[in-house]
């Protein structure tokens, strides 16, 4: 049979209904549900977090993100902080009652990692290095697996396969933008794949409009639209005070567009029968 799904095993064939993950003890991803994540791109120091931790406190977020090793396109960009994250994320999470996902940029980090965080991410820059696709396949923590920033739809298909194909089902799809011809946005997102996703995978997808625009100002409208698109949750970045993140600053949100933002896609998530 000639079709796109060729060789590909863990599809709504496979698996008919939807699948939820659970990350913590908490946090639902999938189903009805609508996942709100947030945080920093990185974990910058120790003030960063107690900030965060004020004006998350009490909101509907119920994912932490945060980097702690970070993949920059510049060596001489800020790289992270390493291990001392994994541990202010470990606090932050705690202190919030919620639990935190932060990314594995080389199979060497996966056991500190996993010691301390609630859920491990594949970057877009790492969709495609298998090994380590086949490392979280093994580990029984849920993966969040961004799709690589040039991948296509079938290549974004196969990488979920190397990590099913290990053992690992707790797997949540993650649409970040692809690059375009267009100067105008740091990626497009892609909201086609979000649609198709829904339709050909059982496994959550949820979406990263900071990533997916690389504006602060776009991340609301993206994020009703990923909700309209059958999305099951929105990840973005956040900050106390954009202009001085060490990365990403012009994809965050300030803690008033944050509050802002959470209560708009809650309203909508609301109207449309989701459950936060
Ligand atoms: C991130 O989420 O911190 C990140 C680096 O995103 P991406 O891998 O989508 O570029
Ligand atoms: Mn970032």
């Amino acid at each position: 049979m000639k079709n796109t799904e060729h060789g590909l095993k863990y599809t709504r064939d496979w698996h008919r209904e939807d699948i939820s993950v659970i990350i913590g003890s908490t946090t639902r991803v999938g189903g009805d549900t609508f996942l709100l994540a947030a945080g920093p791109c990185a974990v910058e120091s120790a003030d960063q977090m107690t900030e965060i931790t004020r004006y998350l406190k009490g909101s509907p977020i119920r994912l932490l993100r945060g980097g702690a090793f970070k993949p920059r396109t510049s060596p001489y960009s800020f790289q992270g902080l390493g291990v001392s994250a994994l541990k202010l994320l470990r606090k932050t999470a705690d202190d919030l009652g919620i639990p935190f996902v932060t990314e594995v940029t080389d199979a060497c980090h996966l056991d500190v990692i996993a010691e301390h965080a609630d859920a491990v991410q594949i970057g877009s820059r790492n969709m495609s290095s298998y090994e380590l696709l086949k490392a979280v396949g093994n580990l029984d923590v849920p993966v969040i697996l961004k799709r690589g920033m040039s991948a296509t739809v079938d290549e974004f298909l196969y990488a979920i396969e190397y990590v099913a194909h290990e053992g690992n089902h707790q797997i949540i799809l993650c649409e970040r933008g692809i690059r375009s011809f267009d100067p105008a946005f740091r990626n497009v997102l892609d909201l086609n794949a979000v649609a198709f996703l829904k339709k050909r995978s059982p496994f959550p997808v949820i979406v990263d409009p900071s990533h997916g625009t690389g504006r602060a100002d776009l991340i609301l409208p993206l994020s009703l639209a990923a909700l309209a698109a059958g999305a099951d949750g929105v990840m973005v970045e956040t900050h106390p005070d954009p202009q001085q993140a060490l990365s990403d600053g012009g994809q965050s949100l300030d803690p008033a567009s944050l509050e802002t933002w959470y209560n708009q896609v809650t309203e909508l998530a609301r109207h449309l029968g989701r459950t936060i």
